[in-house]
């Protein structure tokens, strides 16, 4: 028969919600068993956040090399016979993961998680089955409290289904064995920004649909504006207000891949045909919720998602769920925060999931930060606002990174000055977000920040700058 186990804490999935999770609970005392089909690290460390962030930076140091080829450097620098060796470029990313990966699992053992290998599939409430590959059941857990941390999966067109080849998700593109001559990218999200500019750096000719007015819709314009432009500057075709109805055949002009396009919103409208070598399908993700009994558990959702409070608790008793199986924001610091908050609150903690702010940010060209609210949501919310914006172009350093393209903004309550969000747009302002998140978690006001010396020169400068504006005392604008 299968063996049984009894364990205080399962969790299934080991993804940013999950390991961390798991690491919180074994520090606090709590007998810990973590389910992991896959690899330790999720989407985020796997098919996610780092392989994508490692490919972008090859991708922008591969451009700048041709740039300097081209004779089109200002610093310079010249360069001659620039070539891209891809199966070398992935397999530096993947020893990246790997890394990551193995670091996830040396973490889990120093901390004496119990990581079982396996598909799980929840029998009920306090019942896990582990399944190997073939579906064959090889153990029975049995637990007190279940955290699901199952993820999210690329959501795909039913007009053009994914093959793995031709048609293909994010996972496949951040493998590629070649760089397709043509790449099509459906949606102008982050994700499919993020790579559509990194595969034309990369070589390929590249062309974006997405049925919005305008891209990264998720943002305000003004704030995606320069990336718009960068788009443009590097030969990036854009179809906005189109939507994808269905896939073309490969035509005799060459290419394997075709899609049907037409104006968004407008059935009579002319369809059009692009062609191209690779389609990539970027038009979101969706809670991983099939597949493992939990459609048979009694469990509240909002959409597809799982329903949870701000504990993380589900409508079950001692069922959790946190991260992407939560729906938005998908975001990896936000299901590690949870996992961290859960294994907290079942060693008897007191804490609630109220976070000031959760930066999202574009790795784009250039790269695109927000946290908190925008000046129109701080608006919608009811407050009067007090709102300013610092240049790039007037900051020292980023003249020096050669970047001068783009702003910081703060957003402020008129009356008392408090801060209530932050963007910025420009080259290596993601790494702006930890201060931005910083200031609106401490509850800082305008002249918290105004006030601290910032050291020079440094991007920050025009986080103190945006502030200084806000108070009508900005020294260099
Ligand atoms: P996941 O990371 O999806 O992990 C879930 C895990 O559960 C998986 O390992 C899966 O194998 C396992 N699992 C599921 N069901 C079972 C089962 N029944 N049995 C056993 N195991 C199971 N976020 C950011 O914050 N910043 C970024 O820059 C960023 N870039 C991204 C780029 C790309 C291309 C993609 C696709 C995503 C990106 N994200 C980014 C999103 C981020 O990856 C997710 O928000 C994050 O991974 C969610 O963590 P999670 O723990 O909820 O789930």
């Amino acid at each position: 028969s299968t063996p049984h186990i009894q364990t205080r804490l399962l969790i299934i999935g080991a993804g940013p919600g999950g390991y961390v999770a798991a690491i919180r609970a074994a520090q606090l005392g709590i007998a810990t068993t973590l389910v992991e089909a896959r690899a330790p690290g999720g989407t985020c460390l796997n098919i996610g956040c780092i392989p994508s962030k490692a490919l972008i930076h090859a991708a922008g140091e591969f451009a700048k090399a041709q740039a300097c080829a081209a004779g089109a450097s200002p610093l310079g620098i010249h360069a001659s016979g620039i070539t891209l060796d891809i199966a070398q470029t992935i397999a530096w990313k993947d020893g990246i993961v790997q890394r990551l990966t193995g670091g996830v699992a040396a973490l889990l053992k120093k901390h004496k998680v119990q990581l079982v290998h396996g598909w799980a599939h929840i029998v009920d409430g306090k019942t896990v089955e582990v399944r190997d590959a073939s579906g064959t059941a090889t153990q029975r857990i049995g637990c007190e409290h279940l955290l699901l941390a199952t993820g999210s999966q690329p959501m795909a067109l039913p007009a053009l289904p994914f093959d793995g080849q031709t048609v293909i998700s994010s996972t496949e593109a951040l493998s590629p064995r070649q760089v397709p001559d043509r790449l099509i990218v459906v949606g102008a999200g982050y994700i499919g920004l993020e790579l559509g500019i990194a595969y034309r750096q990369l070589g390929a000719q590249v062309t974006v649909v997405e049925a919005a007015e305008r891209i990264l819709p998720a943002y305000d314009a003004e704030l995606t504006q320069p990336v718009q432009r960068r788009l443009e500057q590097r030969g990036i075709r854009l179809y906005l207000q189109h939507q994808v109805i269905g896939a073309a055949p490969a035509s005799s002009a060459g290419g394997a891949a075709g899609v049907v396009i037409r104006p968004a919103g407008n059935a009579t409208a002319e369809a059009l045909t692009l062609q191209a070598d690779q389609v990539l399908v970027a038009v979101g993700r969706q809670p991983r919720t099939a597949g493992y009994g939990l459609e048979d558990l009694p469990i509240e959702r909002h959409g597809r998602a799982v329903r949870v409070d701000d504990q993380c608790r589900t409508s079950m008793r001692q069922v959790w769920a946190i991260g992407d199986l939560t729906g938005e924001p998908m975001l990896a610091h936000r299901a590690m925060a949870q996992g961290e908050m859960v294994a907290e609150i079942i060693a008897g903690h007191r804490r609630h999931f109220q976070p000031a702010a959760m930066a999202a940010i574009c790795f784009t060209e250039p790269e695109l930060v927000s946290a908190g609210l925008s000046p129109d949501q701080a608006q919608a919310a009811g407050h009067d606002v007090l709102s300013a914006q610092f240049p790039l172009a007037a900051n020292g350093r980023a003249m020096t990174l050669e970047g001068t393209e783009g702003f910081v903004r703060v957003v402020a309550r008129r009356s008392d000055h408090r801060i209530l969000g932050w963007q910025a747009v420009g080259g290596h302002v993601a790494e702006l977000a930890a201060a931005f998140a910083q200031s609106l978690e401490m509850g800082a006001h305008l002249e918290d920040v105004a006030h601290t010396i910032h050291a020079h020169p440094t991007l920050g400068e025009a986080i103190q700058e945006a502030a200084l504006r806000a108070l009508g005392q900005a020294l260099h604008v």
